[in-house]
């Protein structure tokens, strides 16, 4: 039985005394780690003080990006070694966001895999079509290099252990969600690229979460799929009130 994630994606929202009120209302009344995992993605200017809050609370603490060098001469960016120090247990990589606007490509969110791996940051890997690609029937296909290639040179233990989330761009932040039938054929395919790349034991471990326009109106539905294991989530993370309903649902 896959344990769910519901990680919400802050993105490049709040300030610091907004983080710190979600965090105070919320840390005690999430469920607890056994019935589902709760984490908060927040910009990186806020994770130290976060994580040092959240200690012995089952909220856990996400990045939303980072290098995949240890260090150097890289302006502007954070590496893994700094995010394990702080104490932060998940990254999200390869959002479709990095992907458009910051032209990340598949080979640099499989060195950031990698990265992750190498100081035990848990890897949520994005990945997900555009409008385009849906209307032209190229959504499986699509979806399956994404995969392939993040999951690329991992061992069998390592790629059980990633989490998965297909996050269709068209729904993200538009109000649009996928229907549960459409996200979940996507993501039983998933299962089904890592069962055919890795191993059948990989793909019945690994957790497949749906993004895109989740919100608690919705969340049943989608969580009850056979395939989907939790759901990251931007928009309806921002309010303590919303998450905490959200980390209910995934219970
Ligand atoms: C996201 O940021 O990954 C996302 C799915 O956003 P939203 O829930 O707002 O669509």
């Amino acid at each position: 039985m896959r344990k769910q994630v519901i990680a919400g994606n802050w993105k490049m929202n709040k300030v610091h005394t907004e983080a710190e009120d979600f965090i105070q209302t919320s840390k005690n009344e999430v469920p607890s780690s056994d019935q589902v995992e709760s984490v908060i993605c927040a910009p990186f200017p806020f994770l130290q003080k976060l994580v040092e809050e959240t200690k012995g609370t089952p909220l856990e603490i996400g990045a939303q990006n980072m290098h995949f060098e240890e260090k150097g001469a890289f302006t502007g960016e954070v590496s893994p070694v700094m995010l394990k120090e702080l104490g932060v247990t998940y990254v999200v990589l390869g959002h479709s966001e990095r992907r458009e606007i910051f032209k990340e490509t598949d080979e640099e969110v499989n060195k950031k895999v990698h990265a992750a791996f190498n100081h035990n940051l848990t890897p949520i890997i994005c990945v997900g079509e555009t409008l385009d690609q849906r209307e032209a029937d190229q959504t499986m296909d699509h979806v399956e290099g994404q995969v392939k290639k993040a999951l690329e040179g991992l061992t069998d233990e390592q790629a059980a252990k990633v989490i998965i989330a297909y996050e269709p761009i068209w729904a993200i932040g538009t109000g649009r969600t996928a229907t549960s039938e459409q996200a979940n054929e996507v993501c039983t395919h998933i299962r089904k690229v890592v069962a055919d790349f890795v191993n059948s034991d990989a793909a019945e471990a690994v957790r497949i979460q749906y993004g895109g326009s989740v919100k608690p109106a919705n969340v049943d539905e989608l969580l009850s799929q056979s395939d989907i294991d939790g759901a990251l989530v931007g928009g309806a993370s921002l309010e303590a009130d919303s998450f905490l309903k959200l980390v209910e649902a995934g219970k």
